[in-house]
C-alpha cells in the first residue's frame, strides 16, 4: 500500500526531538509521501533543508493568512496553537521567493484566508488572489487552509479559473462541499475523521476521486490529545474504507492516483 499525507508540519517545534523516528514510523506504515506545509518565509526555506533527511518528504512554500497580514493574533483567539504569527520578510518578498524556488518545490501551500483570526477579509481576498494568479502562471497545484471563508475561497478560485486545488481541512458546508466538488477540487482529510463527523459526513458526500489524506501533525491526531505524526494516515485509510464501504487496499490506491494526478 502506498500512503500519502498531503499536509503537515515537519518543522513544528513538537517534532524536534524525534523527527527521524517519526520518518522512520512513517516509511514503515506505508507512507511515500509527505507534503510538510511552509507558513512563513523563513520556514519555508528551512524546509528545503529539511527535505534532505528523506526522499520520502516533499515541500510545499506557503504563506499562513495572517503571516501574510503581518499582524500579530490576539493570543486568546489563538489559543493553542503555538505557532508565533509574525515574520519578518513581506508578503511580496515571499512570492517571490516561491517563484525561484519553484522547481524545488512541489506545491504552493499552505496558503488562503482565516476569517476566524481576523476580520481583515478585503487584504485577505486581494493576498489569495495574488497566490493563484501565481499558481496559475507557475504551474503549482495550491493547498488551501480557510477558516469561515470557504464561500470567498470558491468564488476567488472561480474568479480566476484555477481548480488545481485542494483543499485542506474543508469545514464549509454541504452546499459550498457540492460546489467545490463540481469544480473539481481535491479535498484532503484529516487524520481525526476516525473521530470526528463532519469530516465522516464529508467523506459520504465526496466521491473517492477527490479525496485525498492528510494529519496535519502535529494536529487533528485519531486519538484526541496525542501528538499526531504522518504515520497515523493508515487510520484514516480504515475509517475511509469504512464509510465508503470499500476495501482499504482499493481506497488507498484511489487516493494514491488521486496524489499523482494532483502533484506529480
Ligand atoms: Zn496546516
Amino acid at each position: 500500500m502506498h500512503l500519502v499525507d498531503v499536509h503537515t508540519h515537519l518543522d513544528h517545534p513538537q517534532f524536534e526531538k524525534d523527527l527521524l523516528d517519526v520518518i522512520k514510523r512513517a516509511k514503515a506504515a506505508g507512507i511515500v509521501a509527505v507534503i510538510t506545509q511552509g507558513v512563513d518565509h523563513e520556514r519555508n526555506l528551512a524546509l528545503l533543508e529539511l527535505a534532505k533527511l528523506d526522499p520520502m518528504i516533499k515541500v510545499a512554500f506557503g504563506m499562513y493568512p495572517l503571516d501574510a497580514l503581518n499582524v500579530e493574533v490576539d493570543p486568546e483567539l489563538a489559543a493553542g496553537d503555538d505557532y508565533s504569527r509574525r515574520t519578518k520578510t513581506s508578503f511580496a518578498d515571499t512570492l517571490d521567493a516561491i517563484e525561484e524556488h519553484k522547481d524545488a518545490i512541489i506545491a504552493i501551500g499552505e496558503v488562503g484566508m482565516d476569517f476566524k483570526y481576523s476580520k481583515d477579509h478585503e487584504t485577505q481576498s486581494a493576498n489569495f488572489r495574488q497566490i493563484v494568479r501565481l499558481a496559475k502562471r507557475i504551474h503549482k497545484p495550491l493547498i488551501v487552509h480557510s477558516r469561515n471563508a470557504e464561500k470567498e475561497i470558491l468564488d476567488i478560485l472561480e474568479d480566476e479559473q484555477y481548480f488545481h486545488v485542494d483543499m485542506h481541512c474543508f469545514s464549509g458546508s454541504r452546499k459550498l462541499l457540492e460546489r467545490g466538488i463540481k469544480l473539481g477540487l481535491m479535498f484532503s482529510i484529516p487524520t481525526n475523521v476516525v473521530r470526528n463527523q463532519q469530516f465522516q459526513q464529508a467523506v459520504e458526500a465526496l466521491p473517492i476521486g477527490n479525496i485525498l489524506t492528510e494529519t496535519d501533525a502535529p494536529y487533528l491526531g485519531p486519538y484526541k490529545d496525542l501528538r499526531n505524526e504522518p504515520a497515523n494516515i493508515k487510520e484514516a485509510i480504515l475509517k475511509i474504507a469504512e464509510l465508503k464501504r470499500m476495501d482499504p487496499v482499493e481506497v488507498a490506491n484511489a487516493i494514491y492516483f488521486n496524489y499523482q494526478k494532483m502533484f506529480l
